[in-house]
């Protein structure tokens, strides 16, 4: 069992570390993807990021750019000069060949073709010193000799520069040697010299010729090393802007993608939710997920919350729909008030619209002068300013508004009428703690109040059809004439009588009071003295009993006298009281007044048995007895009464 245990705990742990370690790296997650970032600085970032992108691309586009262009002027104006240079040295060394030729097999001294030799000579020197750069010191002497331009000045290169000079002077001193042999030969020396310097300077010309060839593959390959290094650069550019392109492009595509779950979805959400609530099927199941602590997240949280207090308010409404009574109703809103909103400190007001008095309906205090009202608005609801205006009255708003609330006592209030249809069927008050400017102590009070708003508009017009209700039943129960209530509010109420009977045991008494020849005022005066003599019946039975005791017109000249909590033997005092009162009554009809009797059948109810009914019936039996004996007389039920009328 122990092992179990310890395996089962185990399992725990183990869970437990998973789940820690998913909802770390969840929070690694949301931190690396700014899920909980506000709006304004996700945008920001994404601005960032792709003026990032776009830096990425134009520093390798101007750093390619740039090479290329130094390695293209290094073509342009160093290698193709040197180029050029060789072929125009290779040329002229050719010439200078066929000169020398020319120079060798003419019989006299040709200084035209001589001239043009050195000519020759010339060129190549002045284009071997465009290439060398010299720098001359003060004194004039050159102190430092270089190749000028070359991508690289290689000592092979500065040799050549060098050697060319060299074999040109020498060319040149030989042409000289070849000058002055060809005039002595002109004077007729021998020939042998000649040819000897010829063949010299025949040497260093292909000697010359060489190193120019040398130096045009040295500046080719320089040329192709160059061209491919470019070609690189281009291929490495086109590589790495390709490559930032594509992570560019994916995190785009990422980003993008996001942006569409994080935005789109939540506001899809809350349409749909919207179309539900404008159609009243609200479904709570289809609640809008949170997947992010920004302002999306806020609004599907605030969202949520309003669904809930919608479907919170509609749900309301239903149930108090199917409550059935007023005092049901306003025992609900109180347990909003309470419960959902920690409002405790209210009262809810009802209005009687016949005598325009005001009545606490919840909760119910056990004195009126507890509430901070004057009493007098209970008295006549006009007083009250929220009845009176039929609009929200609040102290906070403007500071003692109301007169007929007890000013400087640390509380505001705000009365919120019950309007529906037009009619104030009540006031809703509220109070709270205020301070020396009159303004709420606690801020957070006005969206509670605010809710219990709603809630009180909902409720209004729930409010209003009970009381409708409550006044159609109240007046089914009543007899039109006399104001008095008839056989059907006995019949509605006689559980609520009983029981509270029981409850308190104490005895109810039950009179059955019938006007002694009652038919002869009618054949005689009337239909209409017979009324009259009702009505005043009527207002004696309610003067003589207790505002608690219930008087019910029991049938056409027939009443029932409920006496609610007396005890043994007091019901025949008030009967007898009733007897004489009606004895004494004097109702005038024309130019006479008319006097009646009555005749009392008294029972006792659970005195005489423990049938509620049986009691009227017992009364009745002894009703019935009293008219026997002569009328005009209380008569107290007896049980020998009912074995001899066997009923
Ligand atoms: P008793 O002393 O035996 O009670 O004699 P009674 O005439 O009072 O008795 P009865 O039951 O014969 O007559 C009752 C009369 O009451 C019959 C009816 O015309 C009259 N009545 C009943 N309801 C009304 C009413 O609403 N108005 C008038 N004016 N008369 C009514
Ligand atoms: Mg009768
Ligand atoms: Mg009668």
């Amino acid at each position: 069992m122990q092992v179990d245990e310890s395996v089962g705990e185990a399992a725990v742990a183990v869970d437990k570390a998973s789940s820690g370690s998913r909802v770390m790296l969840g929070r690694i997650f949301r931190l690396l993807m700014f899920v909980d970032l506000p709006i304004k600085q996700k945008f920001l970032l994404l601005t960032a990021g792709t003026l990032f992108w776009f830096a990425c691309m134009v520093v390798v586009s101007v750093f390619s750019l740039t090479v290329i262009h130094y390695k293209y002027h290094q073509i342009a104006e160093q290698l193709m000069p040197h180029d050029r240079a060789a072929v125009a040295v290779q040329m002229h060394l050719q010439s200078l060949d066929h000169e020398l030729k020319a120079i060798l097999l003419s019989e006299s001294a040709d200084f035209s073709v001589l001239q043009s030799a050195r000519d020759h000579v010339k060129a190549i020197r002045s284009l071997n010193a465009e290439l060398s750069l010299r720098q001359v010191n003060s004194s004039g002497t050159v102190v430092e000799s270089f190749v000028r331009s070359l991508v690289t000045a290689t000592p092979e290169s500065i040799r050549y520069l060098q050697d060319i000079n060299e074999l040109t002077d020498r060319i040149d001193h030989i042409l000289d040697d070849f000058i002055a042999l060809k005039r002595k030969l002109a004077r007729g020396a021998e020939a042998e010299g000649a040819a000897k310097v010829f063949g010299d300077a025949k040497e260093r010309l292909t000697e010359a010729s060489a190193l120019v060839l040398q130096h045009a593959k040295v500046i080719a390959d320089e040329y192709r090393a160059t061209n491919e290094e470019i070609y690189q650069i281009i291929r490495n550019s086109v590589h790495a802007i390709l490559f930032v392109l594509l992570i560019a492009s994916v995190l785009l595509i990422f980003f993008v993608r996001w942006i569409f779950v994080a935005f789109h979805q939540p506001i899809a959400a809350i349409i749909e939710q919207i179309e539900s609530l404008s159609t009243g099927d609200i479904n709570l199941a289809k609640k809008v997920s949170i997947r992010s602590q920004d302002e999306i997240g806020t609004l599907s949280n605030k969202f949520n919350a309003l669904v809930d207090s919608v479907y919170g308010m509609t749900l309301f409404k239903k149930v108090i729909e199917e409550d059935s009574t007023l005092e049901d109703v306003y025992r609900r809103l109180g347990d909003v008030f309470e419960n959902q909103l920690e409002i405790t400190d209210y009262t809810i007001y009802e209005i009687n619209p016949q005598n325009k008095a005001m009545q606490i309906g919840y909760p119910l205090l056990s004195s009126d002068s507890m509430t901070l009202c004057d009493p007098e608005i209970l008295a006549d609801c006009g007083q009250c300013r929220a009845v009176k205006t039929g609009r929200k009255v609040s102290s906070f708003e403007f500071a003692g508004i109301c007169r007929r609330f007890a000013p400087d006592s640390g509380i505001g209030h705000i009365c919120i009428p019950l309007m529906a249809g037009g009619n104030t069927g009540g006031v809703v008050q509220f109070r709270f703690a205020a301070d020396e400017q009159g303004n709420y102590r606690d801020p957070g009070v006005v969206q509670r109040l605010f809710k219990a708003e709603n809630y009180i508009n909902q409720s209004s017009s729930v409010i209003e059809a009970k009381r409708l209700m409550q006044t159609l039943r109240d007046s089914a129960m009543v007899d039109p004439m006399t104001g008095l209530y008839n056989r059907r509010f006995l019949q509605e109420y006689t559980k609520q009588i009983i029981s509270g009977a029981l409850r308190r045991k104490t005895q109810i008494g039950l009179l059955i009071c019938d006007l002694d020849y009652f038919k002869q005022v009618n054949d005689t005066y009337g239909h209409d003295a017979g009324d009259l003599i009702l009505k005043e019946t009527s207002v004696i039975l309610k003067s003589v009993v207790r505002d608690s005791d219930v008087v019910i017109r029991f049938g056409g000249e027939e009443f029932l006298v409920l006496l609610l909590d007396v005890s043994k033997g007091e019901s025949m005092l008030v009967a007898e009281k009733i007897r004489q009162k009606i004895e004494m009554m004097k109702v005038v009809v024309g130019d006479k007044a008319l006097q009646k009797t009555i005749s009392i059948g008294v029972a006792e109810f659970p005195e005489d048995t423990d049938g509620f009914w049986q009691g009227i019936k017992y009364a009745d039996v002894a009703l019935y007895r009293a008219k026997e004996q002569g009328r005009n007389r209380v008569v107290r039920f007896s049980p020998e009464m009912w074995q001899k009328e066997a009923f």
